[in-house]
C-alpha cells in the first residue's frame, strides 16, 4: 500500500475510533522525514497524526474514559502526594495546563522540544531572575538549573524571558536540546504513579513509549516518541484551567518554600509572569519635592523623565513597589546598577531616609508600618538574604 494508501485507511480507522471512543496513533520513525496533517473531527479536539514511511506499526492508544471528577481527583493526587524529590512534576503539571490553554488547536502529540520550551522559561524566570534555589545542596541542583546556569552565566539578567529568547537564541536553543536530552526520563514515567496502596501508574492524561526499562527505578524514554495527550484529558485541563493552574502554583511554591526561606513572594515568583511593574511616576511626584540630587551619586537631578525612580533592593528580589525602597536616582546611576544590590552604606542610607522623612510622607510612614516596628532590622534582613540568593552585589558603585 502506498502512502495515500495509509492515509485512506488512516483517516477511516480513525474516524471509526472517534466513535467508539478509541485512539490509534502512529509510531513516529525516527530517520525518515514525516508530515503533519490535521484532522478536524467535529465536536471534538483536533486530533493529530503523523505519516510515516518506515516500520509503519500503527499504535493503538486506548485511553480509559473517565469523569472529570475522576481526573481531578487523581491529578491533584499527583501534585500533592506522589514523588517529591525534584519540582519537575510541577513543570509538567504546569504545561499540561499551558499547552491546552493555548490558542488555537491543540495537538494530541506532542515532541519532548516543545515541552522543553516551556519547562526552560518557568526554570530560566526562577532562576536567572529571580535567584530561586530549587535543591537544599547546589550540589544537589537539578539538571535543568545547571543546563541554564551554564549558558546564562552572568550575576543578573534585567530583560525579560521574551527578551532574553530574541537576544540569545543560541544560547536558548542549546538549552532547549540539552533539557530533551537529559530532563525527561524520570518525570515522564513517574509523573502518572499514583499512590493509592502502592505506586501504579495509569497513563491517563498521556501516554508515551520506554525505550528501555534498567530497572523499576531506572528507565529510558523514547524522546523521539514525544507524549501523545488524552483528548478527554485535554478537555478537563482547559474546563479547569485557571483553577488547577492555581493548585499547580500552590503546590510547587510549598516546595520551593522549604528551600528559599526568607524570600520574599514566594507564590508570586513561582508563578513568574504576573509579578507586574506598576507605574513609578507617582512615586516620582511624591518624591521630587523632598529630594533634589541623585540618591546614589548626589548630581542635581533634572525635572521628568531623566530623573528615575530606583528601587534599593532590586525589584526581582522584592517583587513589589514599596516606597521604603524607593528613591530618585540620576539616569546613570539607574542604568548601571540596574537589578544589583548597591553596597552597604545606601542601605544605611536608605534606612535614615526612612526615618527622617516618614512624618513629612504619609504613604512613606504606611508603607514603614506595612514592614513592622523594626522596620531597619528587616531592610537589612532583605539586603543580607538578598546576597545569599546570589544577587550581585556592587562594591565600588556608583
Ligand atoms: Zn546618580
Amino acid at each position: 500500500m502506498n502512502v495515500t494508501g495509509h492515509v485512506k485507511l488512516f483517516k477511516t480507522t480513525i474516524n471509526l475510533c472517534l466513535i467508539f471512543g478509541i485512539r490509534k496513533h502512529s509510531d513516529l520513525s525516527k530517520n525518515e522525514p514525516y508530515n503533519l496533517k490535521l484532522l478536524v473531527v467535529p465536536n471534538t479536539i483536533i486530533l493529530e497524526k503523523r505519516i510515516f514511511s518506515r516500520e509503519n506499526a500503527i499504535k493503538t492508544l486506548i485511553f480509559d474514559i473517565i469523569s472529570d471528577e475522576e481526573f481531578e481527583r487523581i491529578f491533584l493526587n499527583i501534585l500533592s502526594r506522589g514523588y517529591k524529590d525534584n519540582t519537575y512534576k510541577f513543570a509538567l503539571a504546569r504545561f499540561l495546563l499551558d499547552y491546552c490553554n493555548g490558542h488555537g488547536h491543540v495537538k494530541t502529540h506532542v515532541d519532548f522540544v516543545v515541552i522543553a520550551e516551556y519547562f526552560l522559561k518557568y526554570y530560566w524566570i526562577q532562576t536567572c531572575k529571580l535567584k530561586m534555589k530549587h535543591a537544599p545542596q547546589a550540589t544537589k541542583k537539578p539538571e535543568i538549573v545547571k543546563i541554564i546556569e551554564k549558558e546564562f552565566d552572568k550575576p543578573h539578567y534585567p530583560q525579560t524571558f521574551e527578551e532574553i529568547r530574541k537576544l540569545e537564541p543560541e544560547k536558548i536553543q542549546k538549552c532547549i536540546s540539552q533539557i530533551v536530552k537529559m530532563c525527561f526520563h524520570n518525570v515522564t514515567w513517574r509523573f502518572q504513579r499514583v499512590k493509592i496502596n502502592k505506586a501504579t501508574e495509569a497513563r491517563l492524561f498521556f501516554d508515551y513509549e520506554i525505550e528501555r526499562t534498567i530497572n523499576s527505578n531506572k528507565k529510558i524514554v523514547d524522546l523521539d516518541y514525544g507524549i501523545n495527550l488524552n483528548p478527554n484529558a485535554i478537555r478537563f485541563f482547559q474546563r479547569y484551567n485557571a483553577v488547577l493552574l492555581k493548585t499547580v502554583i500552590l503546590e510547587w511554591a510549598r516546595f520551593l518554600e522549604k528551600l528559599n526561606v526568607g524570600l520574599p513572594k514566594i507564590i508570586a515568583k513561582t508563578e513568574g509572569k504576573n509579578i507586574k511593574r506598576k507605574g513609578l511616576v507617582k512615586y516620582r511626584q511624591l518624591l521630587e519635592p523632598f529630594f533634589g540630587g541623585c540618591f546614589y551619586c548626589k548630581e542635581p537631578l533634572q525635572a521628568g523623565s531623566k530623573t528615575h525612580v530606583e528601587h534599593v533592593i532590586p525589584f526581582d528580589y522584592i517583587a513589589e513597589d514599596d516606597i521604603w525602597n524607593l528613591t530618585l536616582v540620576c539616569q546613570q546611576c539607574n542604568l548601571h546598577k540596574l537589578g544589583a544590590l548597591p553596597p552597604m552604606k545606601y542601605v544605611t542610607k536608605l534606612i535614615e531616609r526612612n526615618k527622617e522623612y516618614r512624618k513629612r510622607i504619609p504613604i512613606l510612614e504606611k508603607s514603614l508600618i506595612s514592614l513592622e516596628a523594626d522596620f531597619e532590622r528587616v531592610i537589612m534582613k532583605h539586603y543580607e538574604n538578598a546576597q545569599s540568593h546570589g544577587y550581585m552585589l556592587l562594591r565600588e558603585f556608583p
